[in-house]
């Protein structure tokens, strides 16, 4: 059972929709949740589309949301390679994604950066070897993303994480991850809508990128059984998430909102996240602090 949340993180593939296609009364839960006065973000790791055309495709399937709203894996590389001076960068991304860096100089001459996104089918040796050679003269592998695998249409694909522990292997560094699962990822969301880690929850098809992510900084989470959920890797959430047969179904124990626009205001003390143990693990936190929901 949840705890009550004022904020809801929506993944979009597997969650909201597969491809083209909408999982059935996704639509009618995101209006639902606006009615009961949710803060929402749109959190996805897709790295084949620009945050432009994944706006468009929410808005052309049914789904009213924001530009704010939407957290996408390039809006945070910018902020990234702004905070580290980086100006010079590869990108390793298809020329529409290449669009969210306008204001950064794209080149493999002298890089401080490489930033590895979706390729699809155009990844292949030339692509990696420039990648490693940039990366071996002394760039900065940053990767958008790092899932195993994805579902589309025709079923199970590749996802850009083979790609960029390819380029690990080879180089023998590290990629800094900016999306899902990374801890960043989620601390920005959270810091963008003023709100403490117990007091939002994450909904996702991905037991590793959303459900042990959101878990392994204090975040609630609901693994739904749609899009890439797979029953045997969902065994193992155990009594650290809830799991959901998809949006619309079993929504989480939120509270009432007017009723908790009316409750007194809790002091704004910044409550800590759930020391959790290493996501696969059957066991509950070894601690557990006072529930809060407070707002930063
Ligand atoms: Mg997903």
């Amino acid at each position: 059972m949840l705890e009550p949340v004022s904020a809801l993180l929506l993944d979009l593939d597997g969650v909201l929709y597969v491809e083209e296609d909408l999982v059935e009364g996704a639509v009618d839960a995101v209006v639902r949740l606006r009615e009961r006065d949710f803060a929402l973000r749109f959190v996805t790791n897709t790295t084949a589309r620009s945050r432009a055309r994944t706006l468009d495709k929410l808005s052309h399937l049914g789904f009213a949301v924001s530009d704010p709203e939407l957290v996408t894996p390039s809006g945070l590389a910018v902020r990234y390679c702004r905070d580290r001076g980086y100006q010079r960068v590869a990108l390793v991304m298809n020329d529409e994604v290449k669009r969210d860096f306008d204001g950064l100089d794209e080149t493999v001459d002298r890089a401080q950066a490489v930033i590895v996104g979706d390729l699809g089918p155009a990844f292949g040796y030339d692509v990696l070897n420039q990648a490693f050679r940039c990366v071996m003269d002394g760039a900065e592998l940053i990767a958008l993303q790092k899932n195993r695998y994805w579902l589309r249409a025709d079923g199970l694909s590749l996802d850009v994480g083979p790609f960029v522990a390819a380029i690990e292997y080879a180089t023998s560094r590290d990629a800094y991850v900016v999306g899902k699962p990374a801890s960043g990822f989620f601390e920005q969301v959270l810091d963008d809508l003023g709100v403490c880690s117990r007091a939002a929850a994450m909904v996702g098809d991905d037991i590793e990128s959303d459900i042990g992510g959101a878990l392994s900084v204090g975040l609630q989470a609901i693994l739904v059984r749609t899009g890439k959920y797979r029953e045997d890797k969902g065994a193992g959430v155990g009594d650290r998430a809830l799991l959901g047969d998809r949006l619309n179904r079993r929504p989480p124990r939120t509270g009432d909102a007017s009723r908790r626009a009316r409750a007194p205001q809790r002091s704004a003390r910044p409550c800590r996240p759930w020391p959790m143990r290493r996501f696969g693990e059957r066991t509950l936190p070894r601690r557990r602090p006072a529930p809060s929901r407070c707002r930063r």
